[in-house]
């Protein structure tokens, strides 16, 4: 069968090749892959700067935004051929750490976990693929290509979460939410705040295109300036653009007893002049919380699989910029200007 394939750590050796088709002990139900999204993590192991192989291989299946097809439910319960299902990403480490052991893999510990297409398993960018039913998340049928959603509103329904949890500690009446970035993350964000009732606002620097467009069909304002210009005081923000000028304004906006969910991940960038002491001083006395919050763990999923059941389908189906198929992966990776999410699609659905 066909696979996109590559050595994690070498540039320019991801390729399609014929492997062959997936071990049975990978997991007893047997899935046709039907589309895989791409995202900046894929895009970071092709160029070599992250990924590992599995043990004992040199080369890696890419892929952990998928959504397949069952052809072979196996001997689980619960599964029938012909179900959507998403393969959840992270396997806990083997330890396991404490998180790990409770089922809280996205809290691991001790960075032991692997994950597929990403670090140490094969991921879903092959024709078909085997998994652990406990493993396979089903999707609504109605979803059809827009299950391949799934895994992006999975990182996002656990912001959520941890912006709610935060929000615990008192008493807490939100009304506002700002989302920085208006990619694929960001835009989901923005359509779970829509869906828990609150006032969503948009921030990203596209001034034309879908993003705009996508965010006034949810209901919600867009702003394409800078966050410290805003002439309000968000309740929430949810930050996805990982950049440094937009992180630190983004704490200094936040209004009192606010919370500040960090989502993206980038490197460097200017502080604005503003030294640890102070940006500190200002959380202390406005009893602000910044929180990080990466992957996610099986109620995560599920609660994702429920906000894109709730959503409007046409909204989703405009997040999928474009599609291609797998001979074409590399034109996949290729980030265009007015793209928000492309998929590679192995099979018509
Ligand atoms: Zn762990």
């Amino acid at each position: 069968m066909k696979a996109i394939t590559l050595e994690p750590g070498k540039p320019g050796t991801a390729r399609l090749e014929d492997i062959a088709e997936p071990d049975v002990r990978d997991g007893s139900v047997l899935v046709e892959a039907v589309a895989v999204g791409v995202c900046g993590t894929d895009v970071e192991i092709v160029e070599g700067k992250y990924g590992w192989s599995p043990p004992g291989k040199t080369r890696l299946v890419l892929g952990h935004e998928s959504l397949g097809r069952v052809i072979d439910p196996g001997p689980a319960k619960g599964f029938k051929k012909g179900d959507l299902v998403v393969g959840i990403v992270r396997r806990p480490d083997p330890m396991p750490c404490s998180n790990c052991a409770v089922g809280e893999w996205d809290m691991c510990q001790n960075g032991q976990y692997t994950e597929r297409g990403i670090k140490e398993i094969d991921g879903y960018m092959s024709e078909r693929w085997r998994i652990e039913p406990e493993y396979a998340m089903k999707v609504d049928p109605t979803l059809g290509l827009l299950g391949v959603l799934l895994e992006p509103t999975t990182v996002v329904a656990k912001a959520w979460e941890m912006v709610a949890a935060v929000g615990q500690r008192s008493f807490w009446d939100p009304h506002t939410v700002l989302v920085t970035g208006a990619g694929p993350i960001g835009l989901l964000a923005a359509l779970i705040g829509v869906q828990r009732g609150l006032e969503v606002h948009v921030l990203d620097r596209a001034t034309s295109g879908p993003k705009p467009e996508l965010v006034k069909a949810l209901g919600a304002t867009y702003h394409s300036t800078t966050v410290s210009s805003l002439d309000f005081e968000p309740d929430i923000i949810v930050e996805c653009t990982g950049v440094g000028q937009v992180i630190a304004e983004s704490i200094g906006k936040v209004g009192a007893g606010g919370i500040v969910c960090l989502t993206g991940v980038g490197t460097g960038g200017a502080t604005g002049g503003a030294a640890i002491a102070d940006v500190a001083a200002a959380a202390v006395l406005r009893n602000n919380v910044v929180v990080g919050s990466v992957n996610a763990n099986k109620r995560h999923w599920y609660k994702a699989a429920q906000c894109l059941a709730r959503a409007d389908r046409d909204w989703l189906g405009r997040l999928i910029t474009r599609r291609e198929e797998p001979a074409n992966f590399a034109r996949a990776l290729a980030r265009k200007p007015d793209d928000i999410k492309v998929v590679i699609q192995f099979a018509d659905i």
